[in-house]
């Protein structure tokens, strides 16, 4: 009660608080998606610039502030830095004042902290990478159960969600399952790639942590979202190859110009070459699944009770309706 009231009268300090934590660990989350992928330490070296290699000074590595104050460039070297950084570092500050304005400060707090940071580097990870960092997925499926273990022990006040070893094996268990269900029937009936097992191992750890409901939830959300944007990308793309070549010309000068990265540019080059590669490039490898696992995880995390509620309650009204037809 007092740590309630606390938060309360001291909100704005501790939206301030959430938010610069948020952003510090959104800076060791863009050193995560740089370094995994080649198997590097997190730890040491310390940060470095990746085109010269010269050290970056502590002023020069303050989350958010020193990509604007440096304006996007290395101070040694002038080359750009992505907007990738203090987006990753703004989305986590997000996240974590997110957190507190729905969660406010209980033991459970910390574990939705980490929860959201993961599922930052998982979608920035697969994004760039396409690879789910195992580093994540491996050591978060136990840690999910002993969370549930801790939930059982603390109860519901606390703010665990998940009050059982079982709900949260069963997250496991399902979440993997369906997946690699899914796959299987990918490789061996439909015989195009599957999904992959990093998403058989990141929506068993979303199950750790959410419980059977949550990765049930996880996917259904996460196919909505993929469908959505994947339905809006192909529509945007027969648009743009209905465009005359002298148009597609200067969109594509006009590319160059401005400051896109390099993988946009590739991107757009192999969707626009022949229209039989299209469909493939499209299910197979442009859009990863795992940020919308990870989003989906998070809408959960955040809404997950509304929206059950909203689900039995619209499955009541309907239920309701059927009664009254012949
Ligand atoms: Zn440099």
């Amino acid at each position: 009660m007092e740590l309630a009231e606390l938060t309360q009268e001291g909100r704005g300090i501790f939206i301030v608080l959430f938010f610069i934590l948020g952003a510090v660990t959104g800076s060791f989350c863009n050193v995560c998606v740089a370094r995994w992928p080649h198997g590097q330490s997190v730890i040491k070296p310390r940060s470095r610039c990746p085109k010269c290699l010269k050290p970056i000074a502590w002023y020069d590595n303050i989350p958010l502030i020193s990509w604007f104050v440096l304006r996007a460039r290395c101070r040694h070297c002038g080359q750009p830095i992505s907007f990738v950084y203090p987006l990753v570092e703004l989305i986590t500050a997000l996240l974590f004042v997110a957190v507190f304005l729905r969660f406010g400060l209980v033991p459970a707090t910390p574990v939705y902290l980490l929860f959201c940071a993961a599922m930052v580097v998982v979608t920035f990870q697969d994004l760039a990478d396409w690879t789910i960092p195992d580093e994540i997925t491996l050591p978060g499926i136990p840690i999910g159960l002993l969370v549930a273990l801790l939930g059982t022990f603390l109860g519901a006040e606390s703010g665990f969600r998940v009050t059982s070893v079982l709900d949260a094996l069963g997250g496991v268990l399902l979440g993997g399952g369906i997946i690699l269900a899914m796959d299987r029937i990918t490789v061996w009936v439909l015989r195009k790639p599957g999904m992959g097992f990093g998403d058989v191992k990141l929506l068993a750890m979303v199950g750790a942590f959410l419980g059977w409901l949550g990765a049930f939830a996880t996917l259904m959300l996460a196919s909505i979202f993929g469908s959505v944007f994947g339905l809006l990308l192909i529509m945007l793309m027969r648009r743009k190859q209905d465009t005359t070549p002298a148009q597609e010309a200067s969109a594509g000068r006009q590319t160059s110009e401005s400051s896109k990265t390099q993988k946009e540019k590739t991107d757009r080059k192999s969707l626009e070459s022949g229209e039989e590669e299209e469909e493939i490039t499209i299910e197979g490898h442009y859009l990863p699944f795992g940020p919308w696992l990870a989003l989906g995880a998070l809408v959960y995390m955040f809404f997950g009770p509304e929206l059950i509620a909203w689900y039995i309650h619209r499955g009541a009204v309907l239920q309701g309706t059927t009664v009254y037809l012949p």
